[in-house]
């Protein structure tokens, strides 16, 4: 028999979450951001809840090729661009959309058969200091990218460090506008500059294409604001079931390195999943867990296998019953939050031996 842990993922909460997303841009163009396989969610299920995105966004050349193969025929934008010039020949072959981060991509786009024509976005850098052409270099890009017959379209982009501030997006925003304004002919160029956290908190950004990625899985990008408070549901339901139940007297302690000691007689669920299955080994005891639908808190050390919670708000559960390590109950960011990361980590972190089920019902055809 499988393991009982599942990450049950729900088609319908990711159509909701990009409606959320299309309803702060009106008009836009929405790319549905689906690297890291689909942020956990598999990458196929991604494709399916995003079916009515206007293209996808994602980092890894070998999944770009599986979406073609599958039959994805809308846009692909690949958000580092490419790693090396056979990349570029798969993006022109495949019409693959390429983020321009640097000057040796576009030598390499240079380089491309005669026939071939690649869309690109032109990314600079506006204070994150990770990818994307200094403001001073920006004008030279430009001028380089619209002078290659290899290139068909240009659009601009930049990537906020601090979007999930309060007024975290001003200063990178000036500085990219400022920096575009002062080379000529961007001005007719469309922009894209909206990650979920300037989507939501910053309309100034919500230019002719956005990006969401967290968002549209149901997560916070934000630590002071959460997700259902932004209209937001969860997208992936990480559930397990009790495998065996202690009575364990007072003073005895629970788990790997006895961290935990009982104070009073406890009775202690077992729990089919581990930092094997991607739940965080650092979660502390208190971080927040769901049994049989009803909030409680781990217990002891995470294991590999197992970990363990307190069953004294849920006197009835024994052997099988239902838990949720994250999902509608118990939200993925408050267990991040507990652990001292972010959603989007514990999301990505799902292991490949976890099965992800949609949701039943909802798959197509269904
Ligand atoms: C991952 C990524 C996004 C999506 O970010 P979220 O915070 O998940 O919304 C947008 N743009 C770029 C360039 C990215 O790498």
């Amino acid at each position: 028999m499988p393991r009982p842990v599942v990450a049950t993922i729900s088609l319908a909460a990711m159509r909701h979450n990009l409606s959320v997303a299309r309803a702060c841009a009106p008009g836009a163009f929405v790319w549905a951001v689906v690297k890291a396989d689909g942020y956990g969610h598999g990458l196929a299920n991604a494709r399916a809840g995003f079916d009515q995105a206007d293209g996808l966004a994602l980092v890894e050349f070998d999944a770009a090729g599986r979406l073609r193969a599958s039959g994805w025929t809308r846009p692909l934008l690949m958000l580092d661009g490419a790693f090396d010039p056979a990349d570029t020949a798969q993006a022109a072959a495949q019409q693959l959309t390429l983020v321009v981060h640097g000057m040796h991509q576009l030598d390499w786009i240079a380089r491309l058969p005669a026939h071939r024509r690649v869309d690109i976005y032109l990314k600079m850098n506006s204070g994150m200091n990770r990818l994307g052409f200094p403001a001073a270099a920006f004008g030279a890009a430009i001028g380089r990218a619209r002078a290659l017959p290899a290139v068909r379209s240009i659009t601009l982009m930049t990537h906020f460090a601090d979007a999930d501030r309060d007024h975290g997006t001003d200063e990178a925003l000036q500085r990219f506008r400022h920096a575009a304004a002062g080379c000529p002919g961007a001005q007719s160029l469309a922009r894209s500059l909206a990650n979920s956290a300037a989507l939501l908190s910053d309309p100034a950004t919500r230019a002719a294409a956005v990006r969401p990625g967290i968002m549209l899985y149901g997560g916070t990008p934000f630590a002071h604001r959460d997700a259902q408070s932004l209209g937001l549901r969860a997208a992936m339901h990480f559930g397990s079931r009790l495998v065996g139940v202690q009575s364990v007297p007072a003073g005895e302690a629970i788990g790997y390195g006895s961290t935990f000691r009982a104070a009073q007689p406890m009775r202690i669920g077992v729990v089919a999943c581990g930092y094997a299955d991607g739940y965080p080994r650092h979660a502390p005891p208190g971080t927040p867990v769901a049994v049989g639908g009803v909030r409680t808190r781990i217990v002891g050390r995470v294991s590999m296998d197992l970990l363990t919670v307190d069953l004294e708000p849920v006197p009835g559960a024994d052997v099988g019953a239902p838990v949720q390590l994250w999902g509608d109950v118990i939200p993925v960011d408050e267990v991040a939050a507990a652990s001292g990361t972010i959603g989007y980590q514990l999301m990505c972190a799902v292991a490949p031996r976890v099965d992800r089920r949609v949701r039943a019902g909802e798959r197509a055809g269904e």
